[in-house]
Order: C-alpha cells, then sequence, then structure tokens
C-alpha cells in the first residue's frame, strides 16, 4: 500500500499512563496489544481496514512483541485462524466488513463456535449499516445468535472501547466462546483520547514456541458425535458464564435520570447519537446528564434478563433502540419483561422505522414519539414537540434558500484505469447490442452508475462469473462479468473461474488488474508488483489462468481503448466455445498519483527533472457535442463557455484535476469523434534542450499566428504542447 501509517505505529508504542488521542479503529488496534494477542489476521473492508493495515506496517514492532499478523486471502482464512484459539490459551483476534465478510467466514465460525476456546477469540467487525453503508443491509446479530458467539457493540468513547476490547477476552476465555466486537463507522472514525496502558507480550507466542501439540481430545473437534454435547455445552454453562461475567464485571453500563418511570435500552454503538438527539430535546447536556435512565448494553447478545428486568421494573414504559430488522433485542426484551409477569411497555418499532440507520434526527423524531406516547410527569410535550420540529425546519429552510440538490453519486477517480474499459464496453454494444453484465464488489462497481450503467446483478464479491452460469445459459449473446484482482483471488478464481471450466461455460470475464484491493485502501495483493515484504509476491494471474486451461486469453491495457473494443468485439463474436478471459491492465491511479507525489518531490528538492502529462481540448475545434464527456466520465473532463462570440454552445475543458491518463484523447480517437484534445507535458525544472526546443515551438507559432499571449516571469515551468 502507498499509504504510510508512521504516526499510528508510534501510537502503538504508548505505555502505562500515557494519553492515546486519535480515532477509535487505532484505539481498538492498541488495546489488542494491550490484551496480549499472539496473532492477528484479516482481510480488509471498510470501515475497519486499518486494523490490520498498521499492523502490517508495523511487522518490526509487532515481531518484537511476538504478535504474529497474517493478511489472509479472505474472511474464511482469516476465522479458520482461531482455530489456534481452540487448542491453546493463546488469545487472537481477526477482523473484517461485516456481513458480507462474516458471510465468507461462516463455515470456519461454526466450526469455532462448536467447540468453543481455551485461549480468547475476537472478532473485529467493521458493520456500516444504513445509509452511510457500502454493502447489504444484513447484521451481524444474527450471526451471533445462530453460532452463539457474543456480541460486544461497545459505545463509542475510547475508554470503553479499549476496555470492552480487554474485557472481551476475558469473557470469551470465562465463557470459552469466540466473541464478536462490532464497530460501526461512527465508532470506527470517533477522534478522541485514552489513558494507554503497556503492551503485553503473549507467553506463547512466535517468540516463545511449544514444543508440541496437546493430548489428542476429540471434544475439541466440531465433529459429530461431540457436536451433540457441544450444542448442550452452548446453551447450559457457555451462554450462563457469559451472562454471570457481563453482570460481575459491569460490562453494560446504567445512567440513572431523574425521570424514572421511564427508560432507554440502547445498543452501545447507538449512544453518541441517542446522547446527541435528547440534548436536542432538552433531556440532556453537553457532558453527559440524562434526565432519562439509560442501560447502554456495550454487550448486546447475550442479554441477561436478570439486568434487563431489574431495569424496567418500576418503569411504565422503556424504549428499545436497535438498528434494522428484525427487532431481536426489543422482542428478547418483551419476551424477558412478558416471563416475569412485568407491564412495562416496550416501544421501539412502534416509533422508529424498521429500516435505516438512526441518525440524529431520525432519533430526534422517535423519541419525541416515545415520550408522547409515555407521557412522563415532569417533561413539557408541547417543548419536545416544538423542539423535535426544528430539523425539519432548518431543512426546510435551507431547500427554499438553495433549491433541491442532486444526489451526488460516487464514481471512479480521475485518471482510474477501470473507466476505459466501460467507455470501451459502451462503444461495442454501440455496435453489436446490448449485453447482459454480471457486475461485482470493487471500484468497478462505479460503472453501475451514470453514464455507463453497466452490470444487470451483483452477487458478492469475486462472485460475478459465477452468477453468469445461468444467465449466459438463457442468452442469446454472450454476457460479459466483470471482476477485479482482489476479487479474483478472493473468490472469483475458484467460485467463477474453475466452475466455468469445469462446466464448459461459454461467456466473457473482463478482470480489472490495478494491483491493488483498490476499493478498501489499495492493500498488497498476491498478483501485486511487490508486497509488504519489499518484494513481489510472485502469483500472476495471467499464469495462473493458463495453468489450468482457459482457452481464450488476452492481457490489453487499459487506457488502450481501441484494443479493448477489438478484444471486446471478438470476444463477443468468435465462434470458438468456451470461457473468454480479457486481463484488462493499468495501476489503480490514486495509488499510483500517491506514489508518484513522493518521488517527484525528492526529484524536485534534488533539483532533477519532473514531467507531468496534462490534456486539454482545443476551444477552435471543440464543435460542443460533449461526445466525450459522456463516453469517459472523467471528473476532470468539464465545460466553459465557448470562447467564439458567433457560438452558443459551452465546449469541452479539461480542469486542472487532469493526471494525464490519456483516456479522452483515446476514446475521441476509437469513437472518431473531433480531433479537439491535445496532450502537454509540464515540465519543472527544465534541461536546456526543453527551454531550447521551447524557444524554436514559440518562434514558429509566433510566425505562423502572431506574438503568444505575455508569459509571467519564468519561474522554471516550461508548458509544451506537443501533439495534437
Ligand atoms: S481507487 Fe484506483 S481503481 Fe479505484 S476508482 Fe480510484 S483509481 Fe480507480
Ligand atoms: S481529462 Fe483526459 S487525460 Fe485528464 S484525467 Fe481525464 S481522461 Fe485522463
Amino acid at each position: 500500500m502507498e499509504r504510510s501509517f508512521a504516526k499510528e505505529i508510534e501510537l502503538l508504542k504508548l505505555g502505562e499512563g500515557e494519553v492515546f488521542r486519535g480515532e477509535g479503529i487505532l484505539a481498538v488496534t492498541k488495546a489488542l496489544l494491550q490484551s496480549g494477542v499472539a496473532y492477528v489476521g484479516g482481510y480488509q473492508g471498510a470501515p475497519v481496514s486499518h486494523l490490520l493495515d498498521v499492523m502490517v506496517q508495523a511487522e518490526d514492532f509487532m515481531k518484537s512483541l511476538g504478535v504474529h499478523v497474517e493478511a489472509s486471502a479472505n474472511e474464511a482464512s482469516a476465522a479458520a485462524m482461531l482455530a489456534a484459539s481452540i487448542t491453546y490459551k493463546v488469545r487472537g483476534a481477526v477482523t473484517w466488513k461485516s456481513v458480507v465478510g462474516t458471510n465468507v467466514a461462516s463455515d470456519a465460525l461454526s466450526n469455532l463456535a462448536s467447540p468453543g476456546v481455551l485461549g480468547g477469540a475476537m472478532v473485529v467487525v467493521g458493520e456500516d449499516y444504513g445509509e452511510g453503508a457500502s454493502i447489504i443491509q444484513e447484521r451481524t446479530y444474527a450471526f451471533a445468535m445462530k453460532s452463539t458467539m457474543w456480541l460486544l457493540d461497545p459505545r463509542p468513547d475510547l475508554s470503553t472501547m479499549t476496555r470492552m476490547v480487554e474485557k472481551g477476552f476475558e469473557l470469551s476465555e470465562a465463557s470459552n466462546s469466540p466473541v464478536f466486537l462490532q464497530l460501526r463507522i461512527r465508532a470506527c472514525h470517533v477522534q478522541a483520547e485514552f489513558v494507554a496502558k503497556d503492551n503485553v507480550a503473549p507467553a506463547i507466542s512466535e517468540n516463545h514456541r511449544l514444543s508440541g501439540p496437546p493430548r489428542f481430545e476429540y471434544g475439541r473437534l466440531a465433529h459429530p458425535p461431540a457436536t451433540f454435547a457441544q450444542e448442550k455445552l452452548k446453551v447450559e454453562q457457555r451462554r450462563p458464564a457469559a451472562q454471570r461475567f457481563i453482570l460481575d464485571h459491569k460490562l453494560n453500563e446504567i445512567f440513572d435520570g431523574d425521570l424514572a418511570r421511564i427508560g432507554i435500552v440502547v445498543s452501545g454503538g447507538l449512544y453518541n447519537v441517542l446522547m446527541r438527539s435528547l440534548m436536542r430535546l432538552g433531556l440532556a447536556d453537553l457532558f453527559g446528564q440524562t434526565r432519562v435512565p439509560l442501560l447502554v448494553l456495550n454487550v448486546t447478545y447475550p442479554l441477561v434478563p436478570d439486568q434487563i428486568k431489574e431495569f424496567c421494573a418500576g418503569k411504565d414504559a422503556v424504549l428499545v433502540l436497535e438498528e434494522g430488522n428484525p427487532a431481536f433485542i426489543e422482542d428478547a426484551i418483551n419476551v424477558a419483561l412478558r416471563k416475569a409477569d412485568l407491564q412495562t411497555r416496550v416501544h421501539g418499532k412502534d416509533v422508529l422505522p424498521e429500516a435505516g440507520d438512526y441518525t440524529a434526527a431520525v432519533l430526534t423524531a422517535g423519541l419525541a414519539g416515545f415520550l408522547q406516547a409515555a407521557k412522563p410527569a415532569g417533561v413539557d410535550l408541547d417543548d419536545v414537540a416544538r423542539r423535535a420540529g426544528v430539523p425539519a425546519e432548518i431543512r426546510r429552510k435551507a431547500e427554499a434558500l438553495v433549491g433541491h440538490l442532486p444526489p451526488r453519486p460516487p464514481g471512479f477517480c480521475t485518471g482510474c484505469p477501470e473507466r476505459p474499459v466501460f467507455s470501451a464496453l459502451k462503444l461495442v454494444q454501440r455496435e453489436l447490442g446490448m449485453v447482459h453484465v454480471n457486475a461485482d464488489i470493487g471500484c468497478h462497481a462505479f460503472g453501475t452508475f451514470k453514464p455507463f450503467n453497466m452490470g444487470n446483478n451483483i452477487l458478492g464479491y469475486g462472485m460475478s462469473l459465477a452468477s453468469a452460469a445461468a444467465t449466459a445459459a438463457i442468452q442469446d449473446r454472450r454476457t460479459i462479468s466483470i471482476m477485479g484482482d482482489g476479487g479474483f483471488w478472493h473468490n472469483g478464481l475458484q467460485s467463477g473461474v474453475t466452475s466455468a471450466l469445469f462446466n464448459k461455460g461459454d461467456s466473457i470475464l473482463v478482470i480489472m488488474q490495478n494491483g491493488y484491493a483498490s476499493a478498501t485502501g489499495q492493500q498488497y495483493l498476491p498478483s501485486s508488483a511487490t508486497s509488504r515484504f519489499g518484494e513481489a509476491p510472485g502469483m500472476s494471474i495471467e499464469r495462473t489462468l493458463k495453468s489450468i486451461g482457459v482457452p481464450w486469453l488476452r492481457t490489453i491495457r487499459t487506457y488502450s481503448v481501441g484494443k479493448m473494443v477489438a478484444a471486446l468485439r471478438e470476444a463477443l463474436t468468435t465462434r470458438e466455445k468456451g470461457l473468454k478471459i480479457i486481463i484488462a491492465d493499468g495501476e489503480c491511479q490514486l495509488a499510483r498519483q500517491r506514489r508518484l507525489r513522493g518521488e517527484n518531490a525528492k526529484k524536485l528538492a534534488a533539483g532533477e527533472r519532473v514531467v507531468k502529462p496534462r490534456f486539454g481540448v482545443d476551444d477552435e475545434v471543440c464543435t460542443g457535442d460533449h461526445s466525450c464527456i459522456r463516453l469517459s466520465a472523467c471528473p476532470s473532463l468539464t465545460i466553459k463557455p465557448n470562447p467564439d462570440p458567433l457560438r452558443s454552445d459551452p465546449v469541452a475543458s479539461v480542469n486542472n484535476g487532469c493526471v494525464g491518463c490519456g483516456l479522452c484523447g483515446e476514446v475521441a480517437h476509437a469513437a472518431v469523434l473531433c480531433p479537439s484534445f491535445y496532450r502537454a507535458e509540464l515540465i519543472q525544472n527544465a534541461s536546456w534542450l526543453d527551454r531550447a526546443l521551447d524557444g524554436v515551438r514559440r518562434n514558429v507559432i509566433r510566425a505562423l499566428a502572431g506574438p503568444a499571449p505575455a508569459r509571467p516571469a519564468d519561474d522554471g515551468v516550461t508548458d509544451i504542447k506537443v501533439a495534437a
């Protein structure tokens, strides 16, 4: 990865009593080290990528503690690592994005949870549920319930989060069960501080190895008949032990308030938003004082019925706050209260939406609805209604001022190597007709947005070709599946390519080979040009495909739009049967620019020549039909007023964000558009030859077209227009 985490790594080294100031996910990473983990693994995904990114870059420091760090090939590999904690009293943590990653890891998790663990085993899941999510709207809660794994959902406060990591390992060991630590976007990115402790070097580790395995024990295998006994252990021993631990160690928190006849049971991750909403209604202050008593569930599964009953006893009504559906917590609380014959009314999804995340605006409205229903003494309900209406009023006024703002969909970065493939596909479809496109997870999914709108289905990470199995069989024209190199190594090789070859599938796969897992922060892949060890891992997609017998294979530079069009055309029309794969090769532009920025800064400091390409549009040639914009969709390609007083159509224009990838020129050429694009080079620390050439060119232009416009004082930068 091209980003440096040097500053973050220093925070991991803090000792007892020092103050850690930083981001939530980094605090969790530090807490893992304070808990004495012997191994850490995972698969990148928002919002928890940093955990592994930082540990991977802190290789030497991890080695000094004896912590083994593994950048797993996928979430299943990461989950399987936890096997070490089944047999040995070692603590370990793995991480991924949930629920997608938990789906992939599910088999291993079932087989982990059944025999249980001796050493603490923790899965740190990033759960970006809601409107900001980049995944499907499911929740880890269901996985925790079905596998009997405990679910920690700490309130987003660094001291609480780090305590819950440390206590989470103890909980895991006290109940012999693996635990999830669920972190939402809000928790991962919260900026705050906590008082650090010393890191703990594990007793058993890479630095202190065991001389051999323990005595064979059948009960440690998730295999019948041991599984029958394990099922009983889960409910008869492990769950009660966990509930005892949660109570004894006060993992859930109670905040008292004077409105004793009502209360709120809130899943920990929602605490900050709840406090903001209570403040808006005049029922809490900035320092955490609340008038409504709160039971904050830092552990949302298992619930502790005795604690719920104690909190609800004597209250007329409680509000249960959990995002999404089913209403697992609300339903369980209802059952606990009914079994105890307590008549406290339970509100939740009756005053709050069943779907979507609970933003402050949503929660404020829901709280107001709860208060109107519960009618607690000592609350001015008219004032609550007035305050609850304020956000909508602000919104209405803003809309009246600025009008309706269109949503801004995400899109490819400027110069992205994947955009040209969609431009080529657009051109081919113009010629041959529309094709069914199986989309996938990754940056290339931006191709589903305007102006490309390509993708008829997305079935998961690396699953596009597998999803073509039936669609290809019912289409006249071959289908095209798009997959990234990240998706290929994660899953696509087995699920897609192997299956298609095995079944003699006759469709097309385009693999975007940009060299990184780009969408998650440019982590290295098995086919990257380098790795965290400083050398290429040595695995090649092309060689792998050849070795398993892919009959039709082309590797094409993505920016060569004409060649890409020809390859797609051939793949769609050839009589040759079988799987056809195009490797679309081009380095992730974001990673490339990050790398070049550092390299160029060094060159400039050393007085060396630096050349940056830029593209431009000749105002006099541009016809103003904007086909180039519709075909390439580059964010640097925009419009400006036509300088010709006799023409009113705005002309195309390239802004300073251009990275000189050349797509606009290529696409203009491949689509036989106007020849208005030119390439220029921005040269810093120009050589004498550059200056001489510039002088000659300016003289020729002056002779042909009259004097050039005045230049600013020589700043060492020379613009050279080199090609039309
Ligand atoms: S991160 Fe890289 S691959 Fe992803 S959109 Fe940006 S340039 Fe393209
Ligand atoms: S304006 Fe053209 S050359 Fe510049 S980044 Fe966009 S597509 Fe590439």
